[in-house]
């Protein structure tokens, strides 16, 4: 990055403080990932200069003789590697994706039905605050009390009642396996759409870690630099008969130009979770996020639904006498990065919730294993029980930064 380094030394400065960073470690949010040195090629090469607006062999623009090619090609890893008949490789970001999907199925007023945020959902299912809410009307279901998974006796009878016109399925802190059949089926029931949204599972779905949506779900949305370890972006996928609505979706109804540096590393990110390895890598995430779990019980900390069976582990620390924010706080000064997150029917607000979530999915990209799982949740145990002591903390970060140095992350050139 010489010509970055001289043009602008203080982004140049930024960049390089944020590699070390995300170098000397351990990075637990569940959403977060190294993508790979090829992805990033990809993504800071000369195709941010093009603009390509429409789809293959249908564009706007002239100039489109690599990037047709490229846009195809990403498509067809994308169909095979999810048994889809059809991906849009488009949506910006997997917000944008849930919008053009509700754009291409509903009209607005359509009632929505979506898991609620601070039971594990993500915004875009009909929360509050959300677009999700305002453009539709959005029925919440929620976990059960005191085992915390869906139970689906409860969503059928609330798809009943309320009539959906589609049912979404799918999280970002619910740290059990979706039974998209049953989804699938209640659906069917009502007469609605359902859409799997399966952004925080990608990588474990296409690794065999994970049941996949694709023989029960209308539509999937994905974002892509999670588990599935690609660039910041989105794909929509689905049945054929929602091709075209869900195309014009995209574009020309809610997005203009596709970002096509981002759909040249989505191409080399698919066809890398299309390697042994990448099965290999899907196995272990879930293999240390149950030792994470294992560990963290056998320390007396209190885990939303006991357990984990994918990639995070949701704590409540409220047996801990500290709050989410404060544990994630100390555990930042000590080299652990994760976040505070609500657990289900959290008495405390969502800025200062309960609990903490963690995730394997970056640290096993690092090829940390088990015995490193359970140095992790000591160093965890050990943070939280003296969040106030700095020099405790300072010590630990020093161990961490040790620790880190061993396992090279990729992506990142080994700091000198
Ligand atoms: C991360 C996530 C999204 C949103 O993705 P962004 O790229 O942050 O907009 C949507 N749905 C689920 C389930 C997610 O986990």
């Amino acid at each position: 990055m010489l010509e970055l380094q001289q043009t602008d030394p203080e982004v140049f400065a930024l960049i390089e403080a944020e590699e070390r960073y995300e170098f000397e470690t351990l990075r637990l949010i569940p959403s977060e990932n190294y993508a790979s040195a090829a992805v990033i090629q990809a993504l800071g090469s000369v195709l941010t200069n093009k603009y390509s607006e429409g789809y293959a062999g249908k564009r706007y623009y002239e100039g489109q003789r690599y990037v047709d090619t490229l846009e195809e090609l990403a498509i067809a890893r994308a169909k095979s590697l999810f048994e889809v008949d059809h991906a849009n490789v488009q949506p910006y970001s997997g917000s944008p994706a849930n919008m053009a999907a509700y754009y291409a199925l509903l009209q607005p007023g359509d009632t929505i039905m979506g898991l609620s945020l601070p039971h594990g959902g993500h915004l875009t299912h009909g929360w509050d605050v959300n677009f999700s809410a305002r453009f539709y009307h959005s029925v919440q279901y929620v976990v059960d009390r005191q085992t915390h998974l869906i139970d689906y006796d409860a969503v059928r009878a609330l798809a009943k009642e309320a009539r959906p016109k589609i049912i979404v399925c799918g999280a970002t802190a619910y740290p059990r396996l979706f039974d998209f059949k049953a989804f699938g089926e209640i659906a069917k029931e009502v007469d609605a759409y359902f859409l799997a949204d399966i952004a925080h599972i990608a990588g474990l779905i296409a690794a065999g870690a994970h049941p996949s949506p694709a023989p029960y779900a209308d539509v999937i949305t994905t974002t892509t630099h999670k588990t599935l370890r690609g660039p910041r972006g989105a794909m929509i996928m689905c049945r054929g008969e929602f091709a075209q609505s869900i195309d014009r979706a995209v574009f020309p109804a809610l997005q203009g130009g596709p970002h096509d540096h981002t759909t040249a590393a989505i191409a080399v990110a698919l066809k890398e979770a299309a390697s042994p390895e990448f099965k290999e890598y899907g196995a272990q995430v879930v293999r240390n996020a149950k030792a994470l779990a294992g560990e963290l019980l056998e320390r007396g900390f209190d885990l939303v639904s006991g357990g984990t069976d994918n990639h995070l582990v949701l704590i409540d620390l409220t047996n801990k006498g500290v709050t989410g924010k404060k544990a994630s706080k100390a555990l930042d000064r000590a080299g652990i990065v994760v976040n505070a997150n609500t657990v289900p029917y959290d008495p405390r607000k969502p800025f200062s919730p309960s609990g903490i979530r963690i995730g394997s999915p970056a640290v096993t990209s690092r090829g940390m294993k088990e015995p490193e799982m359970r140095r992790i949740v000591a160093w965890m145990d050990e943070v939280i029980a003296n969040a106030d002591d700095e020099q405790a903390l300072e010590r630990i970060r020093n161990e961490v930064r040790d620790f880190c140095v061993a396992f090279p992350a990729p992506g990142i050139r080994i700091p000198s």
